[in-house]
Formats: C-alpha cells, structure tokens, sequence
C-alpha cells in the first residue's frame, strides 16, 4: 500500500541522495542482479512509445488542432463537446493501426515469457493507452490510465473492449488534425453508444483524464505487484506524473534495486541504483536479454 508515511520515507530517500553520487551506468553489475530477481516490476511511459511514434499531444508542437491534450482529456471537455474529444479519440485509434511495437515493447514481453519459463515474473505497469505493450505479447499488464481501446457507458459504467474502426458510422472520416479543419459537431444520438440491453447510454473512452482518479484496483494491483518485487525498471517516463512518480521512489525506499532507461536524467534519477541512457529501443534489449546464468 501507497501509505502517507511510506510517501514521506521515499521522498526524503530521495532528497538523502541528492547529494550522493550519480546512480551506476555499469551494465554488465545491472545483469548479476536482474539474472538473480525472481519478481521484475516494469515502469514504462510516454518515452516507450514515442519510439513507435505515438505523439502524446503535450508540449512543445503537441498539437490536435489547435489543442493539446489538457484541453481535450478532461471530463469538463467532454460534457461541453462530446463530439470534438470523441473526434480527438477517434483519431487517435486510427492513428494506432499505423504504429508497431518497437524493440523496447518486443524486449519486455520477450522477457516476461521467458522469465515465466523459469518460474520467474515480470509485471508491466504503464502510462501508456495505447496497448503497444500488449500487441508486442506482454500478459503480466496493468494499463493504470486505461486503454484508447476501452469504453465506459456514462449511464451504466459498463466497461468493454472496443476495437471497431470507425468505432461509429459518424464518425468515419472525421478526426483529422490539421488546425484549419472545421468541426464536425456530430449529434450525441450518432456518438458511440452503449450496446448493453436497455441502455444507450453515451460512451466515453475509458481512460484516465486530467483531474480523475485511477481505478483503484488497478492501483491495488500495482501496489501488489510493487511490494513484492526485488527489482523495478523505470523505462521511457519522466516519473512526473503521480502517482506513478512515487512508485519507484516507493520501491528504492525499501532498498530494492531499480534501474532507469531514460533520455535523459528525470527528478527522481539520483534515487535509483542504475541509470541507462539513450533510446530505450537500444538500450533495452541487451540488458533484459538471455543472461548467462540462465537455462537455454
Ligand atoms: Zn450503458
């Protein structure tokens, strides 16, 4: 459990080590400890799937229109125009069956079954909605801000996979991001609807918008997942974005090993044991590969 006290630990483990000394880069140290762990907690975010290019419409060029995505993932976006953030998701879906996993998505779920093999695990703990993870075959996943795959009925709340393209007739063709296109204005009757018996009720893309909450059972199970692991990688996200932010920290607080593979060094760096630099599609395979030690 992600417990106040626990919050207050981790952060002053981070504020003890801002003066030491930088985490280690060496590799080969980093393999003796993964070729040991029998429970690997993986953290990933934005930073994975921009390899893929998957944009996140957030900062600087991140534009859909001429909004980004705090403008558009919002629950107060969505009640006063359901049919421009339905149009920002629909494209975003399409834009989906353009991108591939890459080599960083193909290295973790690789991993995971192999380490499975052996009576091992490897959990998946993503930022990311797009479900490049599970395309590229991870099992062990806890999508904590959703899926641009999933609805939720605002009537009923009934969650349900939804891969249709377009999810509506509506909205075929639409959702194109060039700031000069004029908007559609589909009525709410055309928008994507509820199919459970007796219901119609309006669907929302079942992600976490600015100012929700994360499912908490989904927070339940990554705590799980956190509390019994003897490592944790921390790949491709700035660690900024709460309450995964607090996770790893959570993690090194209790002396576990956690290894980050970052651009570049994020807030939270100088509390972790490793930090490995570069894109994580280099950087990762020959860290999680086949380790000596292992069974062939
Ligand atoms: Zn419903």
């Amino acid at each position: 459990m992600i417990v106040p006290q626990l919050t207050c630990r981790a952060l002053l483990n981070v504020h003890l080590r801002k003066n030491m000394s930088r985490p280690s880069s060496d590799l080969a140290a980093f393999r003796e400890i993964f070729s040991k762990s029998k429970s690997v907690a993986v953290l990933t975010g934005a930073g994975v799937s921009a390899e893929s290019g998957v944009p996140t419409f957030r900062g600087e060029g991140g534009y859909w229109r001429k909004w980004q995505a705090q403008d558009l993932a919002t629950p107060e976006a969505f009640s006063r125009n359901p049919s421009r953030v339905w149009e920002f998701y629909h494209y975003r879906r399409e834009l989906m069956l353009t991108k591939e996993p890459n080599a960083a998505h193909l290295a973790i779920a690789e991993c995971e079954q192999r380490l499975a093999e052996q009576g091992r695990s490897l959990t998946v703990i993503t930022q990311n909605i797009d479900e490049l993870h599970r395309r590229a075959g991870s099992k062990n996943l806890l999508e904590i801000h959703g899926s641009l795959f999933k609805t939720r009925c605002m009537t009923c709340s009934h969650e349900a996979a939804n891969y249709q393209s377009p999810i509506c007739a509506a909205l075929q063709g639409k959702g194109a991001p060039d700031p000069d296109t004029d908007e559609e204005l589909i009525p709410v009757h055309h928008l994507p609807r509820c199919e459970q018996p007796g219901c119609d009720g309006l669907l929302r893309p079942a992600v976490v918008w600015f100012g929700e909450s994360l499912n908490s059972d989904v927070l339940q199970e990554a705590e799980t997942v956190l509390d019994k692991c003897d490592l944790c990688l921390v790949i491709g996200t700035s660690s900024v974005v709460y309450p995964a932010a607090m996770f790893a920290p959570q993690v090194a607080a209790r002396g576990v090993p956690v290894a980050e593979f970052n651009m570049e060094d994020t807030p939270a760096t100088r509390s972790f044991t490793f930090h490995f630099h570069g894109p994580c599609g280099t950087i990762l395979p020959p860290a999680l590969s086949r380790h000596l030690s292992e069974p062939k």
